[in-house]
């Protein structure tokens, strides 16, 4: 028993470092395009649906209306980097970083709020952000349509 584990520690020994000393060495490798990490949410792009929300498996994501303002945040430190609410959101507002050095002790570092200001409907009270993704659409379509494309 002694002796197989002499052996083993001689292994060791002979083949010398085999991990990277990083942080103090060289720079970590970069992860690839697949790698998901920490969320960025642009929120010019937001229009406030809350699909986001609802598909959150660690339901980190809380909405608050004020009046006409919607308030979203983002407490991070429960994010479990699924992708989903990125492969959800119809407006491309959520992209997956490839930030992946996220130990903090400050809450801040892990959240994010947004605050869009959204029009209530004179019908039923219900917020929306104008312009809709269907106005958007029909923008589109009308001009492409003039375009003759
Ligand atoms: S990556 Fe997953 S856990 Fe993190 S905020 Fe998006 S849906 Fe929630
Ligand atoms: S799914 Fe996208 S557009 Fe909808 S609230 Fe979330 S970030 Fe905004």
């Amino acid at each position: 028993m002694f002796m197989s584990k002499l052996k083993e520690a001689l292994i060791c020994l002979k083949a010398g470092r085999v991990t990277a000393a990083f942080p103090l060495g060289p720079e970590p490798h970069p992860p690839g395009d697949w790698y998901r990490g920490k969320i960025a949410v642009d929120v010019e792009k937001c229009i406030g649906c809350g699909g986001c929300a609802n598909v959150c498996p660690a339901r980190l994501i809380e909405i608050t209306d004020d009046g006409p303002q919607r308030i979203i945040e983002y407490f991070l430190k429960r994010c479990t980097y699924c992708g989903r609410c990125a492969e959800v959101c119809p407006e491309d507002a959520i992209a997956m970083t490839r930030e992946y050095q996220l130990a903090t002790n400050l809450n801040d570092d892990l959240y994010i709020r947004t605050e869009l200001y959204m029009g209530p409907c004179g019908r039923c009270g219900r917020c929306f952000k104008p312009a809709s993704p269907l106005d958007k659409m029909m923008v589109t379509g009308f001009r492409n349509q003039s375009e003759g494309k």
